[in-house]
């Protein structure tokens, strides 16, 4: 088991497939993109199933979730999630996308097993989207979007970074959307993970900010408040249910006491939170000739030696020297 020193067990794998991305939200890259990994240095589609496969086969990884970047960026990305659902025990596998692709490929990923999709979409407004993602690709992600409810990657979740001053004013339409199409929807509390450190507390929408906004326009009940677990969303029913929304307060309310999740970079190198600044590198034992014994006891080690928590508030804080895009969010 992947076990820290505080009692927690990291059974929630995120994998990132690359840190290539085709849009350049604000809230995470500069738009003139940033110097990509290097082919050579990136795992290739049989070393994550071998990673991936250790984790699940000895280490007790129970969920995988490929993310980047921008996954579908990944050619063997279809294949990579076969190979995946085929482990046994058999992991709960997903998607975080921006959705561009998707209208191709939700299909062929439904049929290889894969269960679920998380989709970005910060607006339902081409305009704001251009400026925001600077790339006029708003269609897309909504087509998208409906490929996968069609596809059967239900429930489609949808994921929203509210900036002030951009997009904040869109939570009721975007909550109206989601519930008119059937998706889920979970804002997430902007971070400071962005390569351009543009990050600021003040400029941060907060958890308490988007409820506030959302209770103007609907009835919110929290729901299953014992069931949570280590789930990131606190979970609201909307109007008595049985449609929810969520909201994940990174920053104003963090939920790191029951983080269950270990992340694997897109060069192979494990990290026990978005915000860690050690990582440990499993990519070059793999490339020398480690067994997998070896690996799993790096790994085990590596988990170990996760902090208490993110630490955003200490006055020590750093933010990572990688950014959202090469981490894997
Ligand atoms: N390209 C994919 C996508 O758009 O979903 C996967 C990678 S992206 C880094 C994963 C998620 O992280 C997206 O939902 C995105 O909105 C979110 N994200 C990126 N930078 C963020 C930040 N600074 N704060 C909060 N969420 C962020």
């Amino acid at each position: 088991m992947l076990r820290d020193s505080f009692g927690r067990v990291a059974t929630d794998l995120r994998v990132s497939l690359t840190d290539k991305c085709n849009l350049r939200c604000t809230y995470c890259m500069p738009p003139e993109g940033l110097d990509w990994l290097p082919n050579a240095q990136l795992l290739t589609a049989d070393e994550i199933v071998r990673l991936v496969t250790i984790g699940v086969e000895r280490l007790g990884v129970t969920e995988v979730r490929y993310t980047g970047g921008e996954p579908l960026l990944r050619r063997e990305l279809v294949e990579i999630v076969a190979r995946t659902t085929a482990l046994r025990p058999r992991p709960q596998v997903s998607l975080t996308t921006n959705g561009i692709g998707l209208t191709r490929l939700a299909r062929p990923l439904a049929e290889a097993g894969l269960d679920r999709v998380n989709v970005s979409l910060d607006t339902l407004d081409r305009e704001v989207f251009k400026r925001l993602a600077h790339r006029d690709r708003f269609t897309d992600v909504i087509d998208g979007l409906a490929a996968a409810h069609e596809a059967g990657l239900r429930p489609v979740k949808v994921n929203t970074v509210l900036m002030r001053d951009v997009n904040d004013h869109e939570a009721v339409p975007l909550l109206r959307f989601c519930l008119e199409q059937g998706y889920e929807l979970r804002f997430i509390e902007q971070m400071p993970l962005d390569a351009q450190h543009g990050w600021s507390r003040e400029n941060m929408v907060t958890a308490d900010e988007i409820l506030d906004r959302l209770t103007g326009s609907f009835d919110l009940t929290p729901d299953d408040l014992e069931e949570r677990g280590s789930a990131p969303a606190e979970r609201f029913l909307v109007d008595g249910g049985p449609a929810r929304v969520g909201v994940i307060g990174s920053v104003t309310r963090p939920f790191c006491g029951a983080c269950d999740r270990v992340r694997l970079t897109a060069d192979g190198q494990v990290r026990n939170c978005l915000f860690a600044t050690e990582e440990s590198d499993l990519k070059t034992p793999m490339r020398a000739g480690a067994t997998d014994e070896e690996l799993a006891a790096r790994w085990t080690a590596a988990v170990a030696r996760k902090r208490a928590g993110h630490g955003i508030d200490d006055p020590s804080f750093l933010q990572p020297s990688r950014p959202m895009s090469a981490i894997g969010g």
